[in-house]
């Protein structure tokens, strides 16, 4: 079966091949022709990967499944959330977007925060949704170089470093995506 992730990135994909049934031929946005960034317009992170999920079955008839992902702070009612990659400005930079939620955390003692990912299958006429979601805190500034995005300011409960400072291995472990993903794949297998 074939079964289209809906992204343009390699990394992504290679992850999840290597956790996936051999039955499953598992392709890239690229990989279908489909060179486009697909408009991410909802109000929430499981609106978002609905949307993906369906521009890919309705436009190109295959089963898909598509992640979105947000950090979601306390002291800020859940932002940046929708807003993670842009938080900063269209530039999607992630330094800039680090130097915004430390100013806006300033003097904050609430550092409380989570990760969470949403994947939307849509497979054999159904419409499922997989969460996986991490806790932890925003540090004071910036710790290690590993990983990308928000990693050197998140603090995972339970461990002693940020997401850039813990082994890649441990991250996926108990990374939202990683919970996400493992959720997914248990039930490709059933
Ligand atoms: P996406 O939905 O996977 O593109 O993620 C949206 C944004 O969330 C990314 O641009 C990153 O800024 C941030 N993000 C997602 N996953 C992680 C992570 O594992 N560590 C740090 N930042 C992340």
């Amino acid at each position: 079966m074939k079964l289209v992730f809906a992204t343009h990135n390699p990394n992504k994909l290679k992850e999840v091949k290597l956790l996936l049934p051999k039955h499953i031929k598992l392709v890239s946005l690229t990989d279908i022709g489909c060179n486009k960034e697909i408009p991410e317009t909802a109000a929430t992170l499981e609106g978002n990967a609905q949307l993906k999920a369906d521009f890919v079955t309705e436009h190109y008839g295959y089963p898909c499944f598509a992640d979105d992902t947000g950090l979601l702070v306390e002291a800020l009612n859940g932002a940046p959330g929708v807003h993670t990659a842009r938080y900063a400005g269209e530039q999607k930079n992630a330094l800039d977007n680090i130097d915004k939620l430390l100013g806006q955390l300033k003097n904050e003692a609430n550092r409380e925060a989570q990760f969470k990912t949403v994947i939307a299958l849509n497979l054999e006429g159904q419409r499922q949704l997989f969460i996986g979601t991490v806790k932890g805190v925003i540090t004071e500034r910036m710790q290690g170089t590993k990983g990308f995005g928000y990693d050197p300011i998140f603090k995972p409960n339970g461990h002693n470093g940020t997401f850039a400072e813990l082994p890649l291995t441990t991250k996926n472990k108990i990374s939202h995506r990683g919970i996400a993903i493992q959720k997914l794949i248990t039930h490709l297998k059933k």
